[in-house]
């Protein structure tokens, strides 16, 4: 990429010309927009569908849109989909196999052309969350060919994070509201007695280009303080934390945990967590015959480690309590995917907490099991010194 070009300053308009900009290059261009109550990701064929004015209320097993005074555009935390959705989409179809009484049965596989997505809006932690899913489903043994040619055309723009909900918790994960590398284009999105308009700053040549395409002017240093300044606020405002512990650690000596009874108690084991988090990737394959039996199509769905065919084997499922599949799910994720992946796989959305019908919040789950070996190690402690 050449030289990052200063921070440049877009208002309303620019807004707009920056989506009829998008549209204009044939894009399909996803961004957030109310419906049926929430705070959805869909086609945007212009800036207007974005949600202004309309904010979010969150909590354990809550979600609430919650009208806003200052019209902004995103003032919100994490909905309920992903850009999974789209890059990793919940059904797939990978081939189909026709036989003929003439001939040898014929397979014919599915590459159809993928669009050319524009992502708008995509948060701090959806942007670690879409690296994750990189780093898993563009290399190594476990390399998707539709995620890879989906991936490789989309456009990020990501809009910093001023509002975080009641349940985020991206700083406790190493994250931030601040956008890290990554993007094509990231605005922060500053309302004030100044009006209305998005800092831009360019992180690669096709984010450049698109910028140069629409109304802008260089950033005054007084609004790119006024912007890190609601960034930096934002970082002081998250609604929770994961206790600042060795997670990889802390899983591995808990799996004897008395806490794993008291979520299973509670846990329906319905999948929801694992179906919004942004990262998780898990998959099965079904085949569909139709009646005659001479056509076959293979597709490729979503799948969940709550699900007790995930882990069936010759005579039944490993995993058959909820006890252990929640706690394959929450070890997975916090400690031995750093040892598949090099990372964690939570980037601290708050997705699982808020759309779990049980309320359960990974975040009190963790402290849990901290206090209970930190209550175990007491007890060793106390033994060592009778002895
Ligand atoms: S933790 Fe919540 S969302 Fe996840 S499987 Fe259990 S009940 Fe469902
Ligand atoms: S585990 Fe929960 S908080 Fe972490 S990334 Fe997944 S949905 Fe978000």
């Amino acid at each position: 990429m050449t030289a990052p070009a200063a921070p440049a300053l877009l208002d309303q308009d620019g807004l707009n010309a920056l989506v009829a900009a998008l549209v204009a290059q044939g894009r399909t261009v996803i961004g957030p927009t109310v419906r049926d109550g929430a705070i959805v990701l869909a086609e945007l064929t212009s800036a207007d569908a974005l949600p202004y004015g309309w904010g979010v209320e969150l909590d354990a097993g809550r979600y609430r849109l919650a009208p806003r005074e200052d019209g902004a555009a995103f003032a919100h935390s994490a909905g309920p989909q992903s850009w999974k959705s789209y890059l990793h989409p919940s059904r797939e179809q990978l081939w189909s196999a026709d036989r003929t009484p003439e001939g040898p049965v014929s397979f014919t596989p599915q590459e159809p052309e993928v669009p050319s997505y524009a992502f708008l809006g995509v948060r701090p932690c959806d942007l670690r969350a879409i690296a994750i899913q990189d780093r898993v489903l563009t290399g190594g043994r476990y390399a998707d060919d539709g995620y890879g040619r989906r991936r490789c055309k989309a456009l990020l723009i990501a809009v910093e994070c001023t509002e975080p909900g009641a349940t985020c918790f991206c700083v406790s994960t190493g994250g931030g509201p601040a956008a890290d590398p990554g993007y094509d284009l990231a605005l922060t999105e500053i309302v004030d007695e100044n009006g209305h308009r998005f800092l831009a700053r360019v992180g690669s040549d096709e984010g450049a280009e698109l910028l140069d395409r629409i109304p802008h002017r260089t950033a005054d240093p007084v609004t790119q303080g006024t912007a890190d300044a609601a960034v930096d606020a934002a970082r002081d405002r998250m609604g929770r934390s994961l206790p600042p512990v060795d997670l990889h650690t802390l899983m591995g000596a808990s799996l004897t945990a008395e806490r794993w009874d008291d979520v299973a108690a509670r846990c329906l084991t319905c999948g929801n967590c694992t179906m919004v988090c942004p990262t998780c990737f898990c998959t099965t394959t079904e085949e569909v015959t139709d009646l005659t039996g001479d056509h076959t199509e293979r597709w490729q769905r979503w799948d969940s480690c709550f699900d007790l065919d995930f882990s069936r084997l010759h005579g039944g499922p490993v995993r058959s309590s909820a006890r252990s599949r929640y706690r394959q799910w929450l070890t997975h994720k916090l400690s031995t995917w750093y040892d598949q992946f090099g990372t964690s796989g939570c980037v601290g959305c708050g997705r699982c907490i808020t759309w779990c019908p049980a309320g359960i919040d990974i975040t009190e789950e963790v402290a849990a099991l901290d206090a209970e070996q930190a209550q175990h190690a007491e007890h060793a402690d106390l033994g060592t010194e009778t002895d």
